[in-house]
């Protein structure tokens, strides 16, 4: 068993000042509650880190480190949007603490949660995942686009937690592996599986946001979602080979098609030499495409840099 743990609480904000108060009295209380309980060291701390807000939110961050013990915060020198504020808050906080969590400013997601994350933790898991087990909270659209983006990431084999966002436990090793993720289009939450070691998932109910609007508008969202799938896919490159090949294989049977009209004597002159080669040579292109593509997609792959593998245990070294 793992002894008192320092735990860092990783929060993303930006333009948050309406919320960052009520989040503070609600993390102060847990913090003091787990410190009390013994459940983690007295050097822990929640450290908020500052997305380039346009509002009062830094200096609200400073006020707040002035005043309260465990907490702190870092700031970006401009807004870069939601995964590379989180990911600079985790880099930094992993300096500092055994095991962090990251979660959202806006107390959507129950922070009830940590305690069980933490038993998970000290149970020996390295990564545990928070997962919503209703999005009753969730307007109708937004419920619905989101779960059909996890369907298509699945369908697409990318290796993705349902309905996990980035509310989620990691202990110091894995951010530590996580570094040598070079990538520069993030999408955190299907880059931690890739990480490996022992995992395990904490359900809670999502709620609304306490105040503030949505920092995700629909048209970050998409760009979101977009990231997610042409970070981690090249099936979309491999589905422009197969629509060639279906293709080519239709133009077989337009071919024979226009070769019976031809000999029934039922076309005009030069009809059926046209309309099997558009088909033809229109497959053959797309084949074409699909092979570069191919190529593409492993220099796009080669490119990212990832580490080949990660080692979790070794025995000489123990
Ligand atoms: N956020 C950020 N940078 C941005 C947009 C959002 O750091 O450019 C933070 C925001 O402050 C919040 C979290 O990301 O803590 C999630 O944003 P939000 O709650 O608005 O998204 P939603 O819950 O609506 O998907
Ligand atoms: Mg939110």
């Amino acid at each position: 068993m793992k002894n008192k743990p320092i735990l860092y609480v990783v929060v993303p904000c930006y333009n948050e000042e309406e919320v960052i108060e009520e989040t503070t009295k609600q993390l102060k209380n847990k913090m003091e509650k787990l410190i009390a309980d013994n459940k983690i060291s007295n050097k822990s701390k929640v450290m908020y880190v500052n997305d380039g807000s346009k509002d009062n939110t830094w200096k609200k961050i400073k006020e707040i480190h002035k005043k309260e013990k465990y907490f702190t915060g870092v700031s970006l020198s401009r807004n870069r949007g939601h995964q590379n504020a989180l990911l600079g808050g985790l880099m930094t906080a992993k300096k500092y603490a055994d095991v962090v969590i990251s979660m959202d400013a806006d107390l959507q997601d129950d922070i009830n949660a940590m305690d069980e994350m933490l038993k998970k933790y000290s149970e020996g898991k390295d990564i545990v995942y928070g997962v919503r087990s209703s999005r009753k909270k969730d307007t109708f659209f937004k419920r619905f686009t989101a779960q059909g983006f996890y369907k298509v990431m699945k369908f697409l084999g990318v290796d993705c937690v349902y309905n996990h966002a980035d509310y989620r436990l990691t202990s110091k090793r894995v951010l530590e592996e996580f570094e040598n993720f070079k990538e520069v289009n993030l999408f955190l939450r299907g880059m931690f599986p890739l990480v490996g070691f022992e995992s395990d998932v904490v359900y809670y109910e999502r709620k609304e946001r306490f105040a503030g609007e949505s920092k995700y508008p629909l048209k970050k969202m998409l760009n979101f979602a977009w990231d997610g799938i042409t970070s981690f896919s090249t099936k979309p490159l491999r589905f422009i080979c197969l629509l060639g090949f279906i293709i080519l294989f239709v133009s077989i049977g337009i071919m024979i098609y226009s070769l019976v009209r031809h000999l029934t004597g039922n076309t005009v002159s030069g009809w059926t030499f046209l309309s099997i080669s558009i088909w033809f040579i229109g497959g053959l292109q797309m084949i074409s495409i699909g092979i570069i593509g191919e190529y593409i997609g492993k220099m796009y792959n080669e490119t990212k840099q990832r580490p080949r593998f990660i080692i979790s245990e070794n025995l000489e070294e123990k």
